[in-house]
């Protein structure tokens, strides 16, 4: 089992076990939720859990990178801080 991190191009973020689907915006904002770097397609961050865990704990101490960790491109949320 997996958690994503899902977040918008204001910086908000939660993890969420299911992918992000069509339509999906932000809770806060209303802004559409991403999962991957605009540029490469990565995952922004993805956890694996083993067995059923109704919520993901690593993500409450998680801080979002302002650039891709794999290319390095700045995220969206980078310039709206
Ligand atoms: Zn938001
Ligand atoms: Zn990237």
């Amino acid at each position: 089992m997996y958690f994503y991190i899902q977040a918008c191009k204001n910086g908000h973020f939660k993890a969420d076990y299911k992918r992000i689907k069509q339509g999906d915006i932000c809770e806060i904002c209303g802004q559409p939720l991403m999962e991957t770097c605009p540029s490469c397609g990565k995952l922004i961050q993805r956890w694996t859990y083993y067995g059923s865990v109704p919520i993901c704990y690593k993500a409450s101490s998680y801080e979002l990178p302002d650039d891709c960790p794999e290319c390095g491109a700045a995220f969206p949320w980078k310039e709206n801080k």
